[in-house]
């Protein structure tokens, strides 16, 4: 597959249009950033490791009838996707208290949360991804009832995959962020899954083993997502 010209730069990751109308190269770079892109580094191999983290986690969840838009590795950094029509809006999923539901509502970090929370965010920078519901995402047209409800029942299929899968590595899934596109009329999981995106805590200890690191400046950031994707069983190239 050949790899054409740069559609899209993000903040962490670039999308790059193929010979395939229909097939994207996602490019995982080492750029990191944090906090609205006040903190930035280039954190070193972190582009490989969330691209082969990535593949691992949407082999799972292929596996478990979840359509993905993940088709192959194309090399360490850089994976072959199925073309999505993006939807602007991020599903959070959380099994324990942490990050911004604690902030927004005072309540401590750690608590279980049973059943699990489902919130919806709009991908918007300037704004700082506000939360926002599912009939606002209806009346400002950024996805139909339908869709919303196949990305719901679709994000608590994944948390009942991935939730499972951590906690038999001997590892708590905090909670994580989600986005989904069209192709051909239904919605298939797009993104990411990888470290950056979620909170994963050491089930005994409660250390910290993804993105909190680099936010919270406790280093052994990429050797963290390493150890989890190790205990899922994961080989890094
Ligand atoms: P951001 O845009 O938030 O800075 P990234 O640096 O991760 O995020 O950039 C990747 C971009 O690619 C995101 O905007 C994401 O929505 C988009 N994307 C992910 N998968 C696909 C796909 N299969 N088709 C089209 N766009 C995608
Ligand atoms: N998240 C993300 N990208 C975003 C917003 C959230 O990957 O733009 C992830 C984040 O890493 C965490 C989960 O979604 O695992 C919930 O994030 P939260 O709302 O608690 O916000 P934060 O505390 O990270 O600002």
């Amino acid at each position: 597959m050949e790899k054409r010209e740069e559609l899209y730069a993000g903040k962490a990751k670039s999308v790059y249009r193929t010979d395939d109308p229909n097939l994207f190269v996602l490019e995982f770079r080492d750029d990191t950033s944090a906090f609205d892109g006040q903190k930035v580094e280039q954190l070193n191999r972190k582009g490989r490791v969330n691209n082969q983290f990535n593949a691992f986690i949407m082999e799972k969840l292929a596996a478990a009838g979840i359509p993905t838009h993940f088709e192959g590795l194309l090399s360490p950094h850089e994976s072959l996707v199925k073309k999505l029509d993006m939807i602007p809006v991020e599903c959070v999923v959380r099994n324990i208290s942490a990050g911004s539901l604690c902030r927004r509502l005072g309540v401590e970090e750690g608590l279980e949360l049973t059943p699990p929370t489902y919130e919806l965010f709009l991908k918007n920078d300037a704004l700082h991804d506000p939360m926002v519901n599912e009939a606002i995402s209806i009346s400002l047209g950024w996805a139909t009832a339908d869709e919303l409800e196949q990305m719901k029942v679709l994000t608590y299929k994944v948390n009942d995959v991935l939730k499972t899968l951590f906690d038999q590595a001997g590892m708590l899934l905090v909670d994580y962020k989600l986005e989904f596109g069209r192709a051909d009329g239904t919605i298939v999981l797009g993104d990411e899954f990888s470290p950056d995106g979620c909170r994963i805590w050491d089930k005994d200890t409660r250390t910290k083993m993804d993105k909190d690191r680099f936010r919270q400046g406790l280093g052994d950031v990429i050797e963290a997502y390493e150890e989890v994707g190790h205990r899922l069983g994961m080989q890094f190239n």
